[in-house]
C-alpha cells in the first residue's frame, strides 16, 4: 500500500488541507475500485467502515491475494470534520457557501466526447480504454480555485476511471440500503446489495444535483445514448452510495460487518482472489430495488415536537400513523400518516421539527416524484 496527500486549493494565506488517499495494488491490472468514506464529515459510519477495511486490505495484500487495484480515502472531506459551530459538527454544508458536499461534481460527458468522439469505434472494450483516458485528462483540466472545488476535483480523479466507486454515508436513523443506476443494477448493483446486507436499493437515473456517484457512473450511459449503437459504450462503472444505517450506528461489530461485506463484494467482483479459488456463496437479494422517484417523505406541516410512532423497517400502508407532530403551547397534536404503502426505512434524528423539514421516508413501489429527488 501506498499512500498519497493531495493538498487541496488554500482559501486564505496560511491555511491548508489535504486529502490523503491508501492505494493498494497495482494500477492497470484488474479492476479498478475507489472506495471514501464521510463526504458529508458528520456521517462518521463511512470512516469506522473504511477503517476496518483498512485493515483487511492491508493483510490482503500481504498474502498476495489482490488480484485487482483498490484505491480507499479513509476521510472524504477534510474540509467539514473542521466545521463546528456552537459545539455543533455540521459536516454536510460548506459553511462558506452553504452548498452540499456531495452536490455539483461535474458533469464530464461533454469535455470526454470533445477528446475521443472521432477516435471511438466498434470496439466496445477500446472504447472504454479510450474514454478513461479522456476521463483522467478531463478531470486534470478542470479549474479548481477554492478548497472546496478542489475537493471535487481531487475526488472526481481518484474515482473517475474505476470501475466501481463506493461512496460511504449514512442517513438520521435508518436500515443499510443504498443508491445506484438502473443501468448497473442488473449487474454490480444487485451483487453489492447481497454482499453487504442492503435491506433496500433506491434506483435513479438523474436525481438531481449532480452527486458524487452518478457523476462516475451515469456519464457512462449518457455517452453511449449520444454515440449510438455504431460506436458501442458498456456503462463500464458501478457507483453505489452506501447509507450505513443512521449516524448513531458508530459500533465495531456493524462496521466490522460491513467492511467483511464489501471485501466479500471485491471477491465476487475478481478484485480480490477467493481463499482456497473458490468464490462463496452467494447471500439472497433482501428486497427488490425500488424507484427512488417511488420514495416519498414525511413532511411536517407545521414545528413542533416530534414523537415516533414507529422504527425505520416497518413495512407500512398509506395512512398508517407514523408520527405525531405537537404544538407545545396548544397541546394540538397532528398525526402524521404513511404518504404511501412502502417500507419505512429512515427517520430524522432530531425530536423538533420546523413547518415543511422531512421527518422520515417511506420506499413504495411506483415512481410518483419528479425533479430534484435528493434532500437538500
Ligand atoms: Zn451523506
Amino acid at each position: 500500500m501506498h499512500i498519497v496527500r493531495h493538498p487541496l486549493a488554500s482559501a486564505t494565506p496560511g491555511t491548508t488541507h489535504e486529502l490523503v488517499s491508501l492505494h493498494y495494488g497495482t494500477p492497470g491490472q484488474g479492476p479498478k475500485v475507489t472506495i471514501q468514506g464521510s463526504l458529508h464529515a458528520d456521517e462518521v459510519p463511512g470512516m469506522l467502515v473504511a477503517h476496518h477495511l483498512r485493515n483487511h486490505l492491508d493483510a490482503l495484500e500481504a498474502a498476495g491475494r489482490l488480484t485487482g487495484e483498490v484505491v480507499l480515502v479513509p476521510m472524504a472531506n477534510p474540509l467539514g470534520v473542521g466545521q463546528w459551530v456552537l459545539r455543533g459538527f455540521q459536516g454536510r454544508f460548506e459553511l462558506h457557501s452553504g452548498e452540499n458536499f456531495n452536490r455539483h461534481f461535474t458533469d464530464l460527458t461533454g469535455a470526454v466526447l470533445d477528446r475521443v468522439m472521432d477516435r471511438l469505434g466498434a470496439d466496445a472494450a477500446e472504447n472504454v480504454c479510450l474514454v478513461r483516458g479522456a476521463l483522467r485528462e478531463a478531470v486534470a483540466a478542470l479549474v479548481a480555485t477554492s478548497p472546496l472545488e478542489s475537493l471535487r476535483k481531487t475526488l472526481l480523479g481518484l474515482a473517475i476511471d474505476a470501475d466501481v466507486v463506493l461512496d460511504l454515508h449514512c442517513d438520521g436513523e435508518a436500515l443499510l440500503h443504498l443508491y445506484t443506476t438502473p443501468q448497473t443494477w442488473p449487474g454490480d448493483g444487485q451483487l453489492l446489495a447481497r454482499c453487504v446486507g442492503a435491506e433496500l436499493a433506491l434506483l435513479a437515473e438523474r436525481s438531481g444535483g449532480e452527486p458524487f456517484d452518478e457523476a462516475c457512473s451515469m456519464l457512462w450511459p449518457q455517452l453511449a445514448e449520444r454515440l449510438g449503437p455504431a460506436k458501442p459504450l458498456p456503462p463500464a462503472c458501478m457507483a453505489a452510495t452506501i447509507e450505513l444505517r443512521g449516524e448513531a450506528d458508530v459500533r465495531h461489530d456493524l462496521a466490522a460487518a460491513d467492511a467483511q461485506g464489501i471485501v466479500d463484494f471485491l471477491i465476487q467482483r475478481g478484485v480480490v482472489a477467493p481463499e482456497g479459488g473458490i468464490l462463496p456463496a452467494l447471500p439472497p437479494l433482501k428486497r427488490e430495488a425500488t424507484p427512488l422517484a417511488g420514495s416519498i417523505p414525511v413532511v411536517a406541516p407545521t414545528g413542533g415536537m416530534v414523537v415516533f410512532l414507529q422504527v425505520p423497517g416497518t413495512a407500512v400502508v398509506a395512512g398508517q400513523p407514523l408520527v405525531d407532530l405537537i404544538d407545545p403551547l396548544t397541546g394540538q397534536v397532528t398525526t402524521l400518516g404513511a404518504p404511501v404503502d412502502g417500507l419505512f426505512f429512515a427517520r430524522d434524528l432530531r425530536r423538533f421539527a420546523v413547518a415543511g423539514m422531512s421527518l422520515g421516508k417511506v420506499a413504495g413501489r411506483e415512481a410518483t416524484r419528479a425533479g430534484a429527488l435528493l434532500s437538500a
